[in-house]
């Protein structure tokens, strides 16, 4: 072509018009891009192929001539004028094209002249499209300065497209972000605690709507001074720089209040806090076995008439003994004497039984709770001849526990595992995480037994009372843990105590 008319010469401008594509109608620019290209080239049509997938074009607009285009008509890679221009990534003229039939994949182009098949070549070098532009019979044929002009073009038209493909893909990726976080958020609001997420200096920077989050946020912006606030400032300072999930109980002494707290590490080097107060199901749990206590206290009425009988007959015996014979005074002092006393620990272990266990919870290890009332056991080991061995976990996270009670319960246990095995036999005390076992070689428990093993007053022998099992069960539940037993008659006994970290 020769000069550029005076006329077109502002219709090349119009081509590099970005305008179209600000609002991310892709479809609208290809077409009037389509146009222009052809109206600037005078020639008489002309199609955009895009590429869907590395190896086809799909047909996306089509001016003038190449309407005839069938609607989806698609060129695949290396087949074909079109597909081998893909390929190459460089732009070719064919002049008479009905002497080849392969014409960019159209079909029926006997009427046209001359073609420019252009690709359309990213900033990366990838063929995203091929641009076409024919001119019929009666037209000049394109010449090595139109391909030069269409190729500057067919750069600027991939830019384009891939910059609105950019665009569109950001508009979808920004859509599917706000509806995800939509999602979060009520899912989060639902959740009946609080949730608070922090960055990696353990400031917050995302908080759901529970009642009580503004408590959460000012004890992590250390404006309170309280065990809960201290606690959730170390969980989260713990989460955060060992990666590692957490879970807690905290409890305040002075205010009576539970909470769980729970850190989830996140990837970006923040976490995910969530804090769920517990008290009123600690609460709740107190008074369901404030009433199970009540109703065993109604049972053993009975039993504990019959206890207190047999001692204060004994007594009365005694005392008339002594009214018929006063020389009789010393032997049955003694008696009267033992007896009383049998009443007396009958007394006090039932008002221990009876009252409601007032918990003194500190913070400390099992081991820490359980080893110190060992070493009041050992010198009945001793002094029957029973081997002792212990076994104790690394592991020894802090849980929240009544120091003295534990210690009563453990006494408890080994005092019956040394009652109940003989001589040359052994114990074993296993302490682990938030478990314990007092495993003997003793005489084992009889089935029928081992139902009753926890119910006042059930003893097999002459001087128990039938109520240190009765009793430990009673603490440990208070705990939020279990007591339970394992027993081969003959062979030996395992007591095993759990207290469930999480309990409230
Ligand atoms: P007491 O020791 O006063 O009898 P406990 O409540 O401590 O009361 O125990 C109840 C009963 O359970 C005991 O009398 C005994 O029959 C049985 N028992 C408890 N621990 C063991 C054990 N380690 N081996 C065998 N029997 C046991
Ligand atoms: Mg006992």
């Amino acid at each position: 072509m020769s000069a550029v008319p005076e006329w077109s010469r502002s219709n090349l401008w119009d081509l590099f018009d970005l305008s179209p594509i600000a609002g991310s109608d892709l479809q609208a620019y290809l077409e009037t891009t389509l146009a222009k290209c052809v109206a600037w080239f005078r020639a008489s049509g002309g199609s955009i192929f895009l590429a869907t997938n590395y190896d086809t074009y799909e047909l996306k607009a089509s001016f003038g001539a190449m309407m005839e285009l069938p609607e989806h008509a698609v060129i695949h890679r290396g087949q074909g004028i079109g597909g081998i221009v893909a390929q190459s990534g460089r732009g070719k003229i064919i002049n008479d094209p009905h002497r080849d039939p392969e014409l960019a994949g159209v079909k029926g182009n006997s009427a046209i002249v001359s073609s420019m098949v252009i690709p359309l070549v990213d900033t990366k070098r990838k063929t995203i499209g091929i641009l076409n532009i024919s001119r019929r019979f009666g037209e000049l044929h394109f010449g090595d300065d139109d391909l030069e002009q269409a190729e500057a073009l067919g750069a600027h038209v991939a830019l384009s497209v891939s910059n609105a493909q950019m665009v569109a893909t950001l508009h979808e990726t920004i859509n599917e972000t706000l509806i995800a976080n939509e999602k979060l958020r009520t899912v989060l609001d639902s959740v009946a605690g609080s949730v608070v997420v922090v960055d990696a200096n353990g400031a917050v920077v995302n908080h759901n709507q529970s009642s009580d989050h503004s408590q959460l946020i000012e004890a992590l912006n250390h404006e309170c001074d309280s065990v809960f606030g201290n606690a959730l400032r170390a969980t989260t300072k713990d989460v955060i720089k060992s990666g590692v999930a957490k879970k807690e109980r905290v409890f305040d002494k002075e205010s009576d209040r539970w909470w769980v707290i729970q850190g989830l590490p996140l990837n970006s080097g923040g976490a995910v806090m969530t804090v769920q107060e517990t008290t009123d199901d600690v609460r709740r749990q107190r008074e369901a076995s404030r009433t199970k206590r009540l109703a065993e206290i109604g049972q053993m009425t009975a039993a504990i008439a019959h206890e207190i009988r047999n001692p204060l007959t004994g007594i009365r015996s005694a005392a008339q003994m002594i009214k018929q014979d006063h020389e009789m005074v010393d032997e049955f002092i003694p008696l009267i004497e033992e007896e009383a006393l049998k009443l007396n620990r009958l007394c006090e272990e039932f008002l221990e039984f009876a009252r409601p266990i007032p918990m003194d919870l500190t913070s400390t290890s099992l081991a820490d709770a359980i080893l110190p009332v060992v070493k009041l056991a050992k010198p009945c080991f001793e002094e029957k001849g029973i081997q002792y061995h212990e076994s104790l976990s690394t592991n020894q996270p802090i849980l929240q526990l009544d120091v003295r009670r534990v210690g009563q319960v453990v006494h408890n246990l080994l005092r019956n595992a040394c009652e109940a095995t003989p001589s040359g036999g052994s114990i074993r005390l296993e302490i682990d995480a938030d478990d314990f076992r007092v495993i003997d070689t003793g005489s084992g428990i009889a089935p029928e037994a081992q139902e009753k093993l926890f119910s006042p007053f059930f003893t097999t022998k002459s001087d128990g009372t039938g109520l240190g099992l009765c009793t430990s069960r009673k603490i440990i539940d208070a705990h939020g843990g279990t007591i339970s037993v394992t027993s081969e008659p003959g062979h030996g006994t395992t007591f095993t105590v759990t207290f469930n970290r999480n309990a409230a």
